[in-house]
């Protein structure tokens, strides 16, 4: 083998490995899809916007992805999404938990009902539970595989977005260094990556801010704005082989912003 076939190879950094991702129609899942698929993995993208998720994997095309429609708080969807990549593509090596909501940016807790809190615990740590129950499912017998969920800044602090939204990251926190003991003895790791702000639909549906105020928000990173493929890149190093002894552990992508603290603006 030449050096550059040395070099082509050493730069896809998930060649041969199979990933499904949830919330893969959107923001920082479809990145993460996109840069996967760069890497050699085969993805599957599980969501709920079927039309988003096809078109983004028809633009993967010929790479292998594929979509599967799912919705993460019904564990019957969320089993099927685990048993296609391994029917379609063999076996699954990496489970990303992504899918989630914001909800409504009310912080004062008297307007906030339990109907909305339940909704986004559903979707952002039941999700979370479901996809890394079904992965560790298959992942056992296999003794490997990484599992990573999208936690958020809102997972270390508080006073960012609504009750409901820190109470569902905190507990994603949670839920990865508990699985992350358990499943260690299997060779499985389970980590989370924590971003700050990233202009993604979900994001800008929250605080619906115009670009000026949007800049306010990254004051912390000297003018710099976070993307949805810096969050995938966390993703990219903690599903590949160089985060092999990385485990219960938060990846926190924020440019600083929780060492400072300062508040949103
Ligand atoms: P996004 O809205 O662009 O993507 C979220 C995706 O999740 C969408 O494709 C949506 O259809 C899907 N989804 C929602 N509910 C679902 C369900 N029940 N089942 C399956 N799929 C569902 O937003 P994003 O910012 O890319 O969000 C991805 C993750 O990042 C979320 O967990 C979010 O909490 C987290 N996060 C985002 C930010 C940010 O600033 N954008 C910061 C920290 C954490």
């Amino acid at each position: 083998m030449g050096s550059v076939s040395l070099v082509s190879a050493a730069l896809r950094r998930l060649e041969g490995k199979v990933a499904l991702i949830t919330g893969g129609s959107s923001g920082i899942g479809e990145s993460t899809a996109r840069l996967f698929v760069k890497h050699g993995a085969k993805v599957v993208i599980a969501d709920i916007q079927d039309e988003l998720g096809h078109s983004v994997c028809k633009e993967l095309e010929p790479e292998p992805a594929s979509f599967i429609h799912c919705d993460v708080t019904q564990e019957k969807d969320v089993e099927n999404a685990v048993n296609t990549a391994v029917s379609k593509y063999g076996k699954l090596d990496i489970m990303f938990n992504n899918a989630g909501i914001g909800g409504t940016p009310k912080t004062n807790i008297l307007e906030n009902d339990k109907a909305e809190f339940e909704k986004i615990i559903c979707v952002n740590l039941v999700g979370a539970f479901l996809g890394t129950k079904h992965a560790a499912r298959v992942m056992i017998p296999a003794r490997r595989g990484s599992i990573i969920t999208t936690a958020s800044v809102c997972a270390i602090i508080g006073g960012g977005l609504s009750h409901a939204y820190t109470s569902s990251k905190h507990g994603v926190l949670g839920l990865t260094r508990n699985t992350a003991v358990e499943l260690g003895h299997y060779g499985i790791r389970v980590n989370c990556v924590s971003p700050y702000a990233v202009p993604t639909p979900l994001f800008k549906n929250f605080f619906k801010m115009n670009d000026d105020e949007l800049k306010c928000i990254y004051s912390n990173l000297k003018g710099a704005v976070l993307q949805a493929e810096d969050i995938a890149e966390a993703a990219l190093y903690l599903g590949s082989d160089e985060s092999k002894y990385v485990s219960g552990h938060n990846l926190v992508v924020d440019g600083g912003f929780t060492i400072v603290n300062r508040g949103f603006c």
